[in-house]
């Protein structure tokens, strides 16, 4: 999987690694073969209903029938949404692009609303290139025949493999006339007879002898490779319908790529890449990547974006757009209707909807524990009970920002294991939404309206 921020500047890439950083546990959805949920696994923790519609998901991008639509997760803060999108990109590939945005980040004085969105949804398009490079050489490891004796006939297998794994002959199952390992060199020429399937040896110089025209059409010749076998080596590279767009916008120019200043491409210069992606794609020479945009805090956006994106998702490149929300009925923006999630009815329509639910208490403790672990925080028993308990109390996720800064409080005293004492310090430095209400009620009058 590659990330992608929104967009390349070091203060919005910094905000995206945020949010990205607090996933790092999770490397999937923790699936098995069937697509059925693992209890724990890939550093996903319960939420099975979630991840067993996560995973219809998966197979439904897998087989190319997700277009048009979108996905719309669900449920109250910190129950997993952006965690179960990112497990669903980690799924699909690791040249799948991954791209994080919040509704909210749209609306900036650089670009229009639609230029963001569409860079957005251009950063989750990958383009996979195929270049064929100058003939490589692979050396020859092993010539190999077993042999059986079949039907009168000796039954054999043949495999040439070099130390470029690529290539591997195989010959399969064919008749094998009196040949043995130390027979066939590399170089030799062998024939396949099709219909008979028969191999025959025919020695080093018979591709340039005139005997070779004289054989009939239906006979096949392999080359057992030399010591230095020449072969062509494809590399590929995946890059970004936007890097191709603000690569080739003769205003930006590819160092733009660094500054993220990318300001708005125009369209002819995005119609042009277009022609050229279906031109590769049609030749064979390149494929294209649907990544994940994820659209956190989805019910920022306005009506106008919705029309985008509801337009968005019917282009012949689309990635897939998995939306999240913690939102009920609530007002559209830039509407006076009221709608579930905020969304309008017509982008509801065309969206699946998956749920996530609070979590339990021992839900909760594996994944405070999995999130010590991956920050390398070593948590006394006792203390990883009690930042379960202000989880339970407050929110997953501010449970889960304190480990750090309890480690912090720990560290100061000597001691390389969080107690106790460390959390109830981090809990009484560092107030959770909830107290920080209450305490800015009860000092209203200090501070500017
Ligand atoms: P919000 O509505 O506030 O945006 P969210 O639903 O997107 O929240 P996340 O950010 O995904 O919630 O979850 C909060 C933290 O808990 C993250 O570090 C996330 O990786 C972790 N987490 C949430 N659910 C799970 C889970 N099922 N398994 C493992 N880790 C999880």
């Amino acid at each position: 999987m590659s990330i992608q921020t929104s967009d390349g500047s070091s203060k919005e890439y910094a905000k995206s690694l945020s949010l990205i950083a607090a996933h790092s546990h999770i490397s999937g959805l923790g699936l098995d073969e069937s697509l059925q949920p693992k209890p724990t696994s890939q550093g996903m923790v319960g939420q099975l209903q979630a991840r067993r519609a996560a995973g219809v998901i998966l197979k439904m991008v897998q087989s190319g029938l997700i277009a048009g639509r979108a996905v719309l997760i669900a449920g109250p803060p910190s129950t997993g949404k952006t965690a179960l999108a990112m497990g669903l990109s980690q799924s699909l590939g690791k040249d799948v692009p991954f791209t994080a945005i919040a509704g909210s980040e749209i609306f900036s004085l650089e670009l229009s609303k639609t230029e963001a969105l569409t860079q957005a949804f251009r950063k989750s398009i990958g383009v996979k290139i195929k270049e064929e490079t100058e003939l490589i050489e692979g050396e020859v490891v092993e010539i190999q025949i077993d042999k059986s004796i079949t039907g009168g006939h000796k039954q054999g297998k043949l495999t040439i493999k070099t130390t470029d794994m690529e290539t591997i002959y195989e010959l399969g199952s064919k008749m094998i006339d009196g040949l043995t390992k130390e027979k066939v060199l590399a170089g030799d020429v062998i024939s396949i007879d099709k219909a008979s399937g028969k191999i025959t040896k025919l020695g080093r110089s018979f591709a340039r002898s005139r005997d070779y025209d004289a054989m009939g059409a239906d006979t096949r010749f392999v080359q057992c490779p030399e010591g230095e076998l020449q072969k062509r080596k494809s590399v590929v590279h995946t890059v970004s319908l936007h890097e191709i767009d603000v690569i080739n916008s003769r205003t930006q120019g590819f160092l733009a790529l660094f500054t993220g200043d990318t300001g708005e491409i125009r369209s002819e210069v995005r119609d042009q890449i277009n022609t050229k992606v279906a031109e590769w794609k049609e030749e064979g020479k390149a494929d294209i990547v649907p990544g994940v945009l994820f659209i956190d805090e989805v019910h920022m956006l306005d009506i106008e974006c919705f029309s985008f994106i509801n337009r968005a998702l019917e282009d012949e490149f689309a990635p897939i757009v998995v939306m999240a929300t913690n939102r009920g009925i609530s007002k559209t923006r830039g509407t006076n209707y009221k709608s579930p999630h905020g969304l309008p009815l017509d982008l509801l329509d065309r969206s699946i909807i998956i749920t996530t639910q609070n979590y339990n208490e021992q839900e909760i403790k594996t994944i405070l524990s999995i999130r010590a672990q991956e920050e390398e925080v070593e948590i006394a028993p006792d203390a990883l009970d009690l930042f379960t308990k202000i989880g339970m109390e407050t929110s997953l996720r501010y449970s889960s920002n304190l480990i750090s800064v309890a480690q912090q409080i720990a560290l100061k005293r000597n001691n390389n294991t969080v107690e106790v004492t460390d959390v109830k310090r981090a809990y009484l430095l560092f107030l959770d939404s909830s107290r920080s209400v209450k305490f800015l009620q009860q000092n209203e009058s200090q501070y500017i309206d």
